[in-house]
């Protein structure tokens, strides 16, 4: 039990989100409520003391005198009542305001681990941050992080509850050694017994966290794919699947209230049992007072539900420690596969070309290599298309260049700029990227397309949004540029969502830009006009552009072509002399037909 609260203590200060400052407030807190406390309960002692006999004051009340006349006070019923009542008002007033200091502090933990998290994971490597899945990382951000954070109040409560024991059992150790020995031997004992409930309730908590990750994956999946369930005829099979899976979820949450439950039940009935047994055993054969009596009833009655609470914290401790180490084995990894920004050099522009000089790439967690020795030549200022089946490693290949993932092994200059030593904040400023898949944000079209480019103005966002062949389209939505989008499928179509993609590249106009299957969705005559648009803008001039695409009338046009197989160059020159040599590129424009401007690569 120890050797876990160390290892707790250990993970919750690897999160890093734990102030000194926190602590000490909580535990002075903490420290002045249960002293009074105990000052209110031991002052019930002399109260019954005087009203027994106020002429000859002895034991408690005797001392109590000499510190009232510290003060300047007569020992009087009202001077009594009075410390009594302003003793329990501070009592009362310093938990109130603990309650709330707690609350603060626990959401104040809450958002520092949610916005560290998602930092730290937005700042891994690519190959990192891609691995985490959506599921895993809503569920981490929401719901691990506020129970990460409950942990907080829990301990504050367990320090609360252990301070308010000590000060118990000094008051009553005082007042009835003997009465108060047996009694909190009996004590022990119940708390000792509830170890049983803790242990099979963390097992159900770690079980209900592992259970509640793949749940949340589970049920996005569905709604990506409701599509296929519709056009497959699941959707009977899928809704039985949901019940039942919910079914099982909904199951472990109330195996798990259920055990919890258990604790007050079996404190509750058995402690009172057992107080009651001593307060019988001390009134006949031990050291219990007349005098002493109300105290020990008012110790029980206090008692209770605190050793109750240290119980029911206990508990909730075991069943939040699963998401805790949760997100702390999260930021940990995060933090070791931290990207690598440390570069001093700055990258403005491509003079003459950008060199892979055996570059290797192999994803974690997977066999195969997806990158093996690649040695490429990108020229700057033209179009280099890059061509080969689905799986060989094109986009991979164009990841590298922003560097959302770093090679495995080989290198990659930037003309005679190592890759590796570029600030990433310029290198990354220095490439637009088109990507496969457009990731559309809830926003307006303009705000969409100028993500990352603040600055933009509106004419310029619009002439981007022409030069990618998305201005007739957007000017038909019900709001024209100011069309609230999202990135749910039911408003645009995946050409159209493709347009806004290639205008964001097209907007931002650095140095190298990426289109990666930019243009897929689109129809031919679109694809050409965008082609087009692209190879003349005069604004992209200079720009070194890197294409992957699949039609093969695309990429006729590029001044180099390169066709990468299972991870390795197998051809590159330029479109005319490749078409004559035998190859993938010869072979596919024969199978296309006569090798025209509409023939796509299939595969
Ligand atoms: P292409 O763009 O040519 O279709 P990719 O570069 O996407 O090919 O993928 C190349 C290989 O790397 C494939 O075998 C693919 O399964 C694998 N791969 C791609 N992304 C990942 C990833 N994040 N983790 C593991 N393997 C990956
Ligand atoms: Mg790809």
């Amino acid at each position: 039990m120890f050797a876990q609260t160390i290892q707790q203590f250990n993970n919750i200060r690897s999160l890093q989100v734990i102030r000194k400052s926190h602590v000490l407030q909580l535990s002075s807190l903490a420290v002045v409520s249960t002293l009074f406390e105990a000052f209110s309960v031991g002052m019930i002692i002399p109260v019954v003391e005087y009203l027994n006999n106020s002429k000859d004051p002895d034991g408690f009340l005797r001392y109590l005198e000499s510190v009232f006349h510290f003060f300047n006070l007569d020992v009087s019923l009202f001077t009594l009542c009075a410390v009594l009542w302003f003793m329990i008002f501070v009592r009362f007033s310093t938990t109130f305001i603990m309650s709330v200091r707690t609350a603060q502090v626990k959401h104040y933990i809450g958002r520092a681990l949610a916005t560290s998290c998602f930092e730290n994971i937005i700042t891994a490597n690519g190959a990192y941050t891609g691995s985490i899945g959506s599921g895993t990382f809503v569920n981490l951000l929401d719901h691990q992080c506020q129970a990460t954070a409950s942990l907080v109040s829990s301990y504050v409560t367990v320090f609360t509850i252990i301070l308010t024991a000590f000060a118990y059992i000094a008051v009553t150790v005082v007042a009835a050694p003997l009465t108060s020995l047996v009694a909190f031997v009996m004590l022990g004992a119940a708390v000792f017994l509830s170890q049983k409930f803790i242990k099979r309730s963390r097992a159900i908590g770690s079980d209900l966290v592992k259970f509640r990750d793949g749940y949340i994956h589970y049920i996005g999946e569905r709604y990506r794919a409701w599509r296929q369930i519709k056009l497959s005829n699941s959707v009977v099979q899928e809704v039985v699947e949901i019940s039942r899976t919910s079914g099982r979820f909904a199951r472990m949450s109330v195996a798990l209230v259920a055990q919890s439950s258990r604790i007050p039940l079996f404190m509750g009935v058995g402690l009172s049992s057992l107080m009651l047994l001593g307060l019988f055993l001390a009134g006949s054969y031990l050291d219990l007072k007349t005098s002493t009596i109300p105290l020990f009833l008012i110790v029980m009655v206090r008692l209770l539900p605190t050793a109750q609470g240290m119980a029911a914290q206990r508990n909730a401790i075991a069943i939040y420690d699963e998401s805790l180490k949760r997100v702390a084995l999260v930021m940990q990894e995060a933090r070791e596969s931290k990207e690598d920004e440390s570069g001093d050099r700055t990258f403005v522009s491509l003079k003459n070309a950008i060199t892979f000089d055996g570059v290797t790439l192999k994803y974690p967690f997977s066999e195969n290599a997806a990158l093996k020795g690649v040695n490429l030549s990108i020229p700057a200022g033209k179009i280099t298309a890059i061509i080969g089946p689905s799986g060989s490693g094109k986009s991979t290949l164009v990841d590298l260049l922003p560097r959302l993932i770093v090679p495995s092994g080989g290198g990659i200059m930037f003309d005679d700029l190592p890759h590796a030593d570029i600030d990433l904040m310029s290198l990354r400023a220095g490439i637009s990227f088109a990507s496969q898949e457009v990731v559309l944000l809830t926003a307006t079209v303009a705000e969409n397309i100028a993500y990352g480019q603040i600055n933009s103005s509106r004419s310029e966002i619009e002439s981007a949004a022409q030069m990618a062949g998305a201005d007739k389209f957007i000017r038909d939505l019900p709001k024209g540029y100011d069309t609230v989008i999202g990135d749910s499928e039911r408003q645009l179509s995946g050409g159209q969502r493709q347009r806004l993609g290639l205008a964001r590249a097209i907007l931002k106009s650095a140095p190298i830009m990426i289109l990666d299957e930019p243009t897929s969705a689109l129809d031919i005559e679109t694809e050409h006009a965008v082609m087009l648009a692209i190879r003349e803008l005069p604004k992209l001039k200079n720009t070194t552009i890197i294409l992957i695409a699949h039609r093969l009338s695309t990429v006729a046009k590029a001044d180099k072509l390169v066709v990468l197989r299972d991870g390795e160059v197998v051809q590159e020159g330029a479109p005319s002399d490749l078409k004559a040599q035998p190859g993938w590129y010869g072979d596919m424009l024969r199978i296309s037909g006569d090798g025209l401007s509409q023939g796509f690569i299939d595969q």
